[in-house]
């Protein structure tokens, strides 16, 4: 039976790096029919905080990895102290005193350490560059060192799977399974994460955060294929994959070796893959509380076939579903925003003959439909002898603010004749 573990440290959220390292142990869980462990590795009192460990929560339920055990550390400190007293026992490890207390380090013997990474291939330590461990610090608390060494062999974790930033605590880690008389487990180390620019991905740089992503509109299954081909790809040239075929093609053996690059612009092109293929009643469930918290629909009294239109209308060109939120305004606001440059633009000729003719062949229209509407507007353009483009972008600007938006008869038709003859009038010069 695999089992696997993700292990972060609740001193921040979980970022981009992170939500890796949690689908890689994740996908190779469900791969291999094993299980997923989390545990929270809070053995620094002083950094770990309640409200990062609910970020950390939430962001992997979001993402969708569930897991099926999960551990604290800080409240197996009793277990850390048993192993560290067997070391003591054998004569592998020894105490010093301090004014805090008393440390209990391990003893390192000089020998040359071999990892099989499952992912990096052989690497070969010198054990001659460690010192002596410290296991349990003078004020009680282990090492990470330690405590995870104690806890991948408890739990019975058959793979780590973690980042290459480990890759120097391994050998440590080597050598006190071995003091322990613990199987030593497959290890296979993620490579780093870039950013475009260079360096590693860092917080300075922008978002890191999964919950940030959530915020700005990502959906889940967008960001969650995004990471996955961070480290690894499905062949074939595929890129837009489902998680639930993934599964069925992933080994842990094909992680690529080298460092991965962060590119917003790829994450965005993944996003509006999602955004346009996914079906528009479920972008809406996720869509209504946003609207609701910008006041655009009241939570518990809307017309919901309505946004589903509006969602259609959009759905094609949205990268991220905010971008639904800015885009639509103009549907559900009161006071509509003019883009004052559009407004300048379309609207400082007097327009108020050909708006009023426009609004009286609305009002006489027998069936309000996209096609009439349209066959009206183009009866009206020919009998004026003007461009439709002369009459479409300043009708755009007074219904919507905007210069881009949705073909305008369907504007015009989900505003509603109301609405349409409303905003247009304010462009209608009086006397
Ligand atoms: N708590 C460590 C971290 O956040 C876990 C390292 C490991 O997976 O062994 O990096």
């Amino acid at each position: 039976m695999i089992r696997v573990r993700f292990a972060p440290s609740p001193t921040g959220n979980l970022h981009i790096g992170g939500g890796r390292t949690a689908l890689f142990n994740w996908i190779y869980a469900q791969a291999k029919k094993g299980k997923f462990i989390l545990r929270i590795e809070d053995t620094d009192k002083e950094r770990s905080k309640q409200e990062f460990v609910d970020e950390i929560l939430g962001s992997l339920q979001w993402l969708g990895f569930n897991w099926d055990e999960v551990y604290y550390q800080s409240k197996r400190f009793d277990l850390y102290r048993e192993y560290a007293e067997r070391l003591l026992k054998d004569g592998k490890a020894y105490t010093e005193k301090t004014e805090k207390g008393e440390a209990i380090i391990f003893k390192v013997t000089p020998q040359a350490i071999q990892l099989n990474d499952l992912i990096r291939g052989k690497i070969e330590f010198d054990s001659t560059t460690i010192k002596d461990q410290v296991l349990i610090k003078s004020d009680g608390t282990p090492t990470y060192n330690f405590a995870c060494v104690v806890d991948d062999a408890t739990m019975d974790i058959t793979h780590v799977i973690r980042g290459d930033d480990h890759i120097s605590n391994t050998p440590k880690q080597i050598l006190l399974y071995q003091a322990l008389g613990f199987p030593i487990p497959g290890f296979a180390h993620l490579p780093l994460i870039l950013q475009k620019e260079g360096g590693r991905l860092s917080k300075r740089t922008g978002a890191t955060a999964i919950s940030d992503y959530r915020k700005m509109g990502y959906l889940s299954n967008a960001l969650v294929n995004y990471l996955l081909l961070l480290s690894w790809a499905p062949g074939e040239n595929r890129e837009v994959i489902d998680i639930n075929e993934a599964v069925k093609l992933f080994d842990v053996t094909d992680v690529n070796k080298t460092a991965a690059t962060f590119d917003l612009n790829k994450l965005n092109w993944m996003n509006n893959q999602y955004l346009k293929t996914q079906d528009a009643e479920g972008l809406t469930d996720l869509l209504i509380p946003l609207l609701a918290e910008k006041g655009y629909i009241a939570q518990d009294n809307f017309d919901r076939n309505y946004v589903v239109s509006l969602v259609k209308l959009f759905q094609e060109r949205l990268t991220t579903l905010n971008d639904f939120l800015d885009w639509s305004d103009f549907f559900f606001a009161k006071d509509l925003q003019m883009d004052p440059a559009a407004e300048k633009k379309y609207l400082s000729k007097d327009l108020s003959r050909e708006f009023s003719l426009f609004i009286e062949r609305l009002d006489s229209l027998k069936q309000f439909d996209i096609a009439t509407i349209e066959a009206s507007f183009r009866d009206l353009v020919k009998e004026l002898n003007i461009e439709a483009k002369a009459l479409i972008h300043p009708i755009r600007v007074a219904l919507t603010g905007k210069t881009i938006g949705p073909g305008l008869f369907e504007v015009i038709y989900y505003l509603g004749k109301e609405k349409t003859r409303e905003r247009l009038n304010k462009f209608i010069r009086k006397g």
